[in-house]
Formats: C-alpha cells, sequence, structure tokens
C-alpha cells in the first residue's frame, strides 16, 4: 500500500564541468561491445558525476544530476575545467610481482638476440623466476608497489595481476598472498590470477609431467581453497606448454572452479584460440599469430580478446594482433598493458591507446572502450567498473585535455590531471 518517495541522497564528491564526459554507457549493447558500438563513447557535453562514498550516485548535465542528488556544503565540488572526464582504465594483463627488471635481456634483443633464443639459454622467465625465490616478500612487495603507484598515476583504477615468477607451490603461493595484500593495502583493485604454468621452471627441465601432476594436483587445488586466485592462466605456446598440456592443466582449474585465461597464439597459430573457445575461457591473450578459425570460434564461444601491443613494440616485432580483422569479425576486444619485466616494461595505458592507433588503426573511441568497458569485462568486473553508471564504482580521470583524441596522439608523456578511486583523489 502506499507508495515510495525515492529521497534524493546526498552526494560526498561532485565532479562538474566536464567538457566530454566519456560515460562509456551505451544502451545498445549490454556487455563486452563489438564493431560499431566499439566506437560508442556515450559522451556527455559539459556532463558531471556525483558519487556517494565509493560509488556513483548520478551522471549527467548539472540540471540532470540536481534532481536526483543533493549537493550541498558538505559535498565535496571538483571543478573540471572543460577537460575530458572518462572511467579509470581496467588494465586486464599484467605481471607486477618481480624481483628485478630484466634490461640487459631488452639489450640484447636489440643487439639482435630472439627472445626464444634468449629464453633457451636460461634467460627469460626462468630468469626472473631464481631472482624472484631469493628475494624477501618485503622487497616484492616494495616492487610492486612502485608499479602500482605509476600506473595510477598513468589513469589505471583497476587490473588483473598474475603470479607466475615463483613456479613452486609455496612461491607461487607467495606472490598471490602479495597481489591479495596489495589489494587490501592500495587505492587500485587487483583481480588475482594463477599462473603456475608460465614456464618449466630449471628443476623440472628434464621432467615436466612431473611439474604438470604438482601444477594439477598440489597447486591449483590449494589456490583454489585457499581463495588466492579468481582466474587460472596458462603460457600455450610452442616451447613452453602445449595444447594438450594447456587443455589438462585448465579444464582442473576450472573443475576447481577458477574462470580462465589464456596466453595465446603469441608467436604462432598454436591453437591457444580454440582452446580457450573449447574451455569457455574469460579471455584470450596476444593472438598475434591467431587463425580465421580462431577468430570465428572466439567470438562464437564469447572469448574476449586482450590484445598487447606493448609486447609486440617492446620485442621489436612488426607484426601486431589484427585488431581490424577482429573487430570486423565482432571479436569484442580489450587492451592492456602486459607489463611484465620480460617483454612489456610499462604501466601506461596511454602508450597501449597510442600504440593500439598507430600500429592496428584503432580509433581514439575503439581504444577507450577497448581499455575500459571491455577490458573490465575481460576482468569480469562489467558489472562494477569500466563506464561511468550509478551504482558503479567511482573510478574516474579528469584529463589535462579538452579532446579525448587527444590522448592517444599526444604519446609519451602523461596527460593524467587527477585520478579519482572510490570517490578518493588518489592522484593529483
Ligand atoms: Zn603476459
Amino acid at each position: 500500500m502506499g507508495y515510495q518517495v525515492k529521497k534524493a541522497r546526498r552526494a560526498t564528491l561532485l565532479i562538474r564541468n566536464a567538457g566530454q564526459l566519456l560515460t562509456l554507457r551505451d544502451e545498445k549493447q549490454i556487455g563486452p561491445r563489438t564493431g560499431e558500438n566499439l566506437s560508442n563513447l556515450g559522451i556527455i557535453e559539459n556532463g558531471a558525476v556525483a558519487s556517494l562514498g565509493a560509488s556513483i550516485l548520478a551522471v549527467g548535465t548539472l540540471e540532470e544530476i540536481e534532481r536526483s542528488a543533493i549537493i550541498d556544503k558538505t559535498t565535496r565540488i571538483i571543478d573540471a575545467q572543460g577537460k575530458v572526464v572518462t572511467p579509470g582504465f581496467v588494465d586486464p594483463h599484467t605481471h607486477p610481482v618481480f624481483a628485478a627488471t630484466r634490461e640487459e635481456e631488452f639489450e640484447l634483443r636489440v643487439k639482435g638476440a630472439s627472445y626464444q633464443e634468449i629464453a633457451a639459454s636460461g634467460g627469460g622467465i626462468r630468469n626472473s623466476v631464481r631472482r624472484f625465490r631469493k628475494t624477501s616478500n618485503d622487497q616484492l612487495m616494495r616492487n610492486a608497489r612502485r608499479v602500482l603507484d605509476r600506473m595510477l598515476c598513468y589513469g589505471t583504477t583497476t587490473i588483473e595481476a598474475k603470479s607466475g615468477y615463483g613456479l613452486s607451490p609455496e612461491d607461487e603461493v607467495r606472490s598471490l598472498q602479495i597481489i591479495k595484500d596489495l589489494n587490501e593495502n592500495h587505492p587500485i583493485d587487483l583481480v588475482p590470477t594463477f599462473l603456475g604454468a608460465h614456464e618449466v621452471p630449471d628443476e623440472y627441465r628434464d621432467n615436466r609431467q612431473e611439474y604438470i601432476r604438482i601444477l594439477t594436483e598440489e597447486m591449483i587445488p590449494r589456490v583454489a581453497e585457499g581463495d588466492l586466485a579468481e582466474f587460472c592462466d596458462v603460457f600455450c605456446e610452442e616451447g613452453v606448454f602445449n595444447i594438450e598440456e594447456s587443455r589438462r592443466i585448465l579444464s582442473t582449474a576450472k573443475a576447481y572452479g577458477l574462470k580462465l585465461k589464456l596466453h595465446a597464439d603469441e608467436l604462432s597459430p598454436f591453437g591457444g584460440a580454440e582452446l580457450a573457445a573449447e574451455l569457455g575461457a574469460t579471455s584470450a591473450d596476444h593472438l598475434v599469430a591467431i587463425s580465421e578459425t580462431g577468430i570465428d570460434k572466439m567470438k562464437a564461444a564469447g572469448v574476449i580478446a586482450v590484445l598487447l601491443p606493448g609486447t609486440t613494440f617492446s620485442l621489436g616485432y612488426d607484426k601486431y594482433a589484427p585488431a581490424r580483422r577482429m573487430i570486423k569479425a565482432g571479436l569484442p576486444i580489450a587492451l592492456a598493458t602486459d607489463c611484465n619485466p620480460g617483454s612489456s616494461m610499462t604501466e601506461n595505458m596511454q602508450m597501449i591507446l597510442s600504440l593500439a592507433s598507430t600500429q592496428m588503426r584503432m580509433t581514439a573511441a575503439e581504444g577507450f572502450c577497448a581499455a575500459t568497458i571491455n577490458s573490465a569485462y575481460a576482468t569480469d568486473r562489467g558489472e562494477e567498473v569500466g563506464s561511468l553508471e550509478p551504482n558503479k564504482l567511482a573510478d574516474l580521470v579528469i584529463w589535462d585535455t579538452e579532446n579525448y583524441k587527444e590522448i592517444p596522439y599526444h604519446y609519451g608523456v602523461n596527460l593524467v590531471k587527477t585520478v579519482i578511486k572510490r570517490g578518493r583523489v588518489v592522484y593529483g
């Protein structure tokens, strides 16, 4: 009986006077954006956003906001001064917990050595693993914090974070524990992924079956039962884990309730995309060498393609993932840094948008969509972040530009002015 008066709520924060407010809201397509919808940024000119605590209360013009939220002297007001305001970037593929950078391997590559040659001679991931095992939790935490601080000031507010430099039950748990601690103690939200199948460690080079047994019978059960990861990932590539091994590891993870990701088809069309489709993975990542069948199967299975142009750039290769073919085929794509000490040492999603434009022919609009709403879905956070809508987290970036198209175009600098995470100013 009776009726309910919808009470306006008091905003704790109001951002007003956004020349271009990129809401990333799209009435036409719920879920990851594809095809032409990848260009729908839901721009509101002269827009505003009100939040209450960590969550968005209202989005629109100032008049619209004042109808649904109370703005008074307790509300903190930020004037965006006609600049661009967007959701924070979601970086859906990172390896932020490592002991040391590997600039000496970068220089070997500059001089002509290949990534595979360096890996075969004991460098690469195994180099990182040896150093990780000798490094204290405190030091690993300090290193990862520096990475996360940089990500934040470049506009990233949520990341997926992988283990994968421990490669023993104790060291992988250590890595995931650090990710968990960072999630609780750093403004950035971290979505944890178990990547025990990043490489076969030194001690099992002659007995890889035993390492796969440890992965499936010891590590995955321990990670799942300890609630240490949400996703399981495998480096599925020639010379690392083959299709059959990847299928076994990922099927086990799935049976333990973990969601799936794959490093797939980075260097050769190996069938990783097809495997991601077969297993119902949330995403398949890299995909530089994906086959046409791989594209079709991923699309049919609803797998998101996470593209990592920073890796191709840092490795000095000239072949990038076929983003335009994927967009044309209707496959949802997301963008990530692949931040890691071996093949992509960057925390900067703005640079990734620049590479997406120049190397993969993606427009600024497509880049923003791929780095916010679609990357939110690629980390299974599409209901919480990635667009500016009531009840989503108040994760926003105020930019030092009046046109969002400047962001991929004006490269190698930081155009971020202010970062807001869960309704609090955390940078700028
Ligand atoms: Zn990676």
